[in-house]
């Protein structure tokens, strides 16, 4: 295997946040993955390079080794189930939290109380399966690729299980967060066959990323 590398990340604020981490690790883009439609970035150093994904394919390209290693939520990686990944290090980046939120109008304790069979819309089908067993309310799941927010608005849902950060979105749809899941954060990811074959070239990278990391804890 060549000591070529390539990293996987999304565009938006897992690129943005990563910047640093790379930079940390000497490692400058010199594409702006915003302004270009290529979605393999050169870097300063001609061994590494960056391909631009979806962030929920970021966990496919490492399992199957077409990227070496990557940076994906870890709502991503929860609902991917990480095999095949190994996950060193949590980069503290990009953090927001999932959580079940509501209209404002609809008394969601009240439902839960009552034993009420709820429609939650959600991309996340796996985390809110698990967390409405764990709770042992009865759901319908319905699977959304995006705009959750829009669900309850207009009757396609009770409830949606979504990211939530400054709650500004929630706000302005009037939605209210009735309960939290889980924190969230990006970890880095390491395709386990690269881990052994380029230990070498990726030791420093990952050294690097931990010091950084740990320094913007
Ligand atoms: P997509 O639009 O492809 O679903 P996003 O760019 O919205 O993906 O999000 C990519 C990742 O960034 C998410 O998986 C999550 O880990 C993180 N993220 C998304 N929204 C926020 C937010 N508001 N605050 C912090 N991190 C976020
Ligand atoms: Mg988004």
């Amino acid at each position: 295997m060549s000591q070529q590398l390539t990293l996987a990340l999304s565009k938006g604020r897992i690129f943005e946040e990563t910047l640093p981490l790379l930079e940390a690790a000497g490692i400058r883009v010199t594409e702006d993955p915003e302004k270009s439609r290529k979605l393999i970035l050169a870097t300063n150093d001609p061994a590494v390079r960056v391909i631009i994904v979806r962030a929920s394919d970021v966990p496919t390209y490492v399992q199957h080794g077409a990227a070496d290693f990557g940076v994906a939520g870890k709502d991503v990686l929860h609902e991917h189930g990480g095999e095949g990944l190994y996950q060193p290090i949590d980069l503290n980046i990009a953090q927001c939290r999932v959580s079940v939120a509501v209209s404002a109008g609809f008394d969601y304790d009240k439902a839960v109380r009552q034993g009420a069979r709820l429609r939650v819309a959600t991309k996340y089908t796996k985390t809110a399966r698990e967390h409405f067993a764990k709770k042992g309310v009865h759901v319908d799941l319905i699977k959304l690729y995006g705009s959750m927010e829009l669900a309850p608005l207009v009757g396609l849902s009770d409830a949606i299980v979504d990211l939530v950060s400054t709650g500004s979105t929630l706000r302005a749809n009037n939605l209210v967060e009735v309960e939290h899941i889980m924190d969230i954060s990006s970890r880095l990811i390491v395709n386990q066959a690269a881990l052994k074959l380029k230990r070498e070239r990726l030791q420093p990278i990952l050294q690097a990323f931990e010091q950084a990391a740990r320094r913007s804890a």
